[in-house]
């Protein structure tokens, strides 16, 4: 087994009960082979991407410790998926639950199945700001400071929700 590597993992959904569906893929997270779960932000709300005839997402960032290496990582994560009722449509298409990685340690990766960071990161607003409220003092593997790139990111209808944050460091 590898050794561990911090990991950040983004979450959204805008079916059946987005509230519930998130915080039932914590529990799995906090159940994750080889992991543990450090912390996780606040709720957010925000309008969907892609097709606006959808429901509105909840998102939220979670902090993990992980052995499993990136590609187990996301296999493991599209298994809570698909235990979730994810049914794969439309792009950017409603969905019960989407794991993303965002970060894998410092990782710069690409290939047909994964693309560390995460495509999104940079310019996701539902994505930087529950992050940065999770690791303020972040420096991308690029070298550019987490908070910068937030700042120059409008928050495009974004909104805190009922803070379910949990910091376990
Ligand atoms: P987006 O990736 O733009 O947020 P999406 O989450 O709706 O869109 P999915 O249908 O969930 O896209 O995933 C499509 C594929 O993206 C996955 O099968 C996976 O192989 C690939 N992928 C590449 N990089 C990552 C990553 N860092 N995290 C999760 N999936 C990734
Ligand atoms: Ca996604
Ligand atoms: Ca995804």
């Amino acid at each position: 087994m590898q050794q561990a590597e911090i990991a950040y993992i983004g979450l959204g959904s805008n079916l059946d009960n987005p509230v519930y569906q998130l915080k039932q893929a914590l529990l799995k997270l906090e159940n994750l082979p080889h992991s543990q779960l450090i912390k996780y932000s606040s709720f957010y709300h925000s309008p969907p991407m892609g097709s606006q005839n959808q429901p509105d997402f909840v998102n939220a960032v979670a902090k993990i410790k992980t052995q499993l290496p990136p590609i187990e990582l996301l296999q493991v994560l599209h298994k809570i998926e698909n235990q979730q009722g994810r049914v794969r449509t439309e792009r950017w298409g409603p969905r019960t639950l989407d794991l993303d990685i965002l970060l894998y340690g410092n990782q710069q990766f690409q290939d047909n199945i994964l693309t560390l960071p995460h495509t999104g990161l940079y310019f996701r607003a539902f994505v930087l700001y529950p992050l940065y409220e999770c690791e303020p003092e972040l420096i991308l593997p690029d070298g550019q400071r987490l908070q910068d790139v937030t700042q120059h990111c409008v928050k495009n209808g974004l909104v805190r929700m009922q803070n379910e944050s949990k910091d376990a460091e």
